[in-house]
């Protein structure tokens, strides 16, 4: 089959972020392209992850700094008791999605993407099957395949959901109610958002986390400041190395709780909902993935750097995937970027994806950031290739801005490279950590070197001072 018989030079299997930045590119180069999705446009990021979750902050976010009396006071403000309406928080969030489901679907077919509705798979060599909800299957042809179906919610086993006191994610961003009593199973940055809205909005929680600490996958010291300000301040109740081993929806609900280490039953819990948190599972099944050879691992399928899907070590042409179902920094903007950089692949423009200069954001109250290398990678590697490392600390209570602001809780860590000054990693707890970390992540992009980023000027009063501060120390480290 030439080129030019091939239905078309693209088929993209999933309209998330990662198929529709991938669709978008390929058809701006020029390519004959079409994207087949499931569901709603959007996928998880714009209608259950990212979009309805950061609108819900937004609007909690200005609940908690308006009811934070002695917070206002400080600046000689006096309100009244805050009221809001739970249901105008969840419209606020439900419209935005709809807003920007609609934008992404128009941009798509303005650029010339064909939209094809339904449940996509691999047909063999070059041949996407695609059934439609009325069960009508149709195969096309194409040059290249990318697949983009992104993941779900991870639901343990042990736990039945409900979707209304038993819930995932993909409920609660819906905020169809709030909960007196909320049990969150998981302290990744999902629960910590939804702790973070809860508690704003006057609901008491108890997280769970099977691992010994809570918040296990932040760095340890940004953990230490974090907890006191996002956990210990607020209504919630933490219990860690404990598994939540059996959790039964209903009036009230209740969770058998199973010590970690004992494994033995040590307690019931009754609440009034739960949301489950604990991680999320790639959408792989049903893509007939074996067809072309395909083996996936966990589920998640294996990629080089420029996103073509390997098998045993070997690529399987003209496949390419990108997003969550790679299992790679699971973010809407990696997916993204995957998706760009396979597109670039397919147009014969060799090109591969860094994942040290990809930041990662939670968005409570105040934020937590990081990028590049955590401490301890960082240790091995140093040792592993012979170089001294850097560790320097700068705080936001040295810090003009967060002080004008009475927000002067947070830390920077800055971990470089004493040889090379290269940045090799940052991590973040404080006001606007998920703005403040690009900084970093563009000087590890770039590879820059912070003798020479220490010479550049900040404006005053920010708080990019406390990313200026940090290179400086770390300059004067710099033999
Ligand atoms: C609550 C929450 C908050 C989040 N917040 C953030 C955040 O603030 N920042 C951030 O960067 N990331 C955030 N994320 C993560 C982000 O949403 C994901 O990383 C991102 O959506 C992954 O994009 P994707 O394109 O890989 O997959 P998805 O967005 O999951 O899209 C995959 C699409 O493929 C479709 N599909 C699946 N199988 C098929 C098939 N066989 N045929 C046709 N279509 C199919 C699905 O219906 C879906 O629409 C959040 C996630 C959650 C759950």
């Amino acid at each position: 089959m030439t080129e030019s018989n091939f239905d078309f030079d693209l088929i993209v299997i999933g309209a998330g972020y990662g198929g529709f930045d991938a669709a978008k590119h390929a058809a701006e180069k020029g390519l004959r392209v079409a994207i087949v999705e499931t569901a709603e446009m959007g996928g998880t990021c714009v209608n259950r992850g990212c979009v309805p979750s950061k609108a819900l902050l937004a609007a909690s976010g200005k609940v908690r700094e308006i009811a934070n009396y002695d917070h206002l006071s400080k600046f000689g403000i006096h309100t009244s008791p805050v009221r809001f309406e739970r249901a105008k928080i969840s419209d606020h969030a439900n419209n935005l999605v709809l807003n920007i489901r609609e934008n992404l679907t128009k941009t798509l077919t303005r650029v010339g993407v064909q939209i094809i509705r339904g449940f996509g798979r691999i047909e063999q060599h070059q041949k996407v099957g695609v059934r439609d909800k009325n069960g009508i299957d149709q195969i096309f042809s194409c040059k290249d395949i990318i697949i983009a179906t992104g993941s779900s919610p991870f639901v343990p086993k042990g736990i039945s959901c409900d979707g209304r006191t038993v819930f995932t994610s993909d409920e609660a961003v819906k905020l169809e109610w709030l909960p007196r009593w909320i049990a969150i199973i998981g302290s990744g940055y999902i629960g910590l958002e939804f702790a973070d809205i809860y508690t704003a909005l006057g609901c008491e929680v108890t997280m769970i986390e099977a691992l010994e600490n809570i918040m296990p996958t932040f760095d340890p010291d940004i953990t230490k400041i974090a907890k006191k300000t996002l956990v210990q301040s607020r209504d919630i109740e933490t219990k860690s190395n404990v598994f939540a081993t059996k959790i039964t929806p209903g009036c009230p609900v209740n969770i058998e709780l199973t010590d970690a280490t004992t494994k033995k039953i040590i307690e019931n819990l009754e609440v009034d909902a739960v949301l489950v948190a604990t991680g999320r599972i790639p959408n792989s099944k049903g893509l007939n993935l074996g067809s072309v050879g395909i083996e996936t691992s966990r589920g998640f399928i294996t990629i080089n750097d420029q996103m073509r899907v390997i098998n045993d070590k070997k690529i399987i042409p003209n496949v390419y995937a990108v997003g969550d179902v790679t299992g790679k920094l699971m973010l809407a903007h990696t997916a993204a970027a995957q998706g760009v950089i396979a597109v670039e692949n397919i147009c014969g423009n060799s090109k591969e994806i860094n994942y040290k200069t990809i930041p990662a954001a939670t968005f409570t109250h105040p934020e937590i950031s990081s990028v590049g290398l955590s401490e301890n990678d960082a240790k091995e590697i140093s040792k592993k290739d012979n170089f001294s490392l850097g560790i320097v600390k700068s705080y936001f209570k040295a810090n003009s801005k967060a002080l004008a602001e009475l927000e002067s809780d947070g830390m920077l860590k800055l971990i470089f490279n004493k040889d090379s000054g290269k940045v090799l990693g940052a991590h973040i707890f404080g006001l606007h950590a998920a703005d403040l970390i690009q900084e970093v992540a563009n000087a590890i992009a770039r590879n820059q070197d912070v003798t020479q980023l220490a010479t550049e000027i900040h404006t005053h009063p920010t708080l990019s001072e406390v990313v200026e501060v940090a290179y400086k120390q770390a300059a004067a480290q710099i033999k």
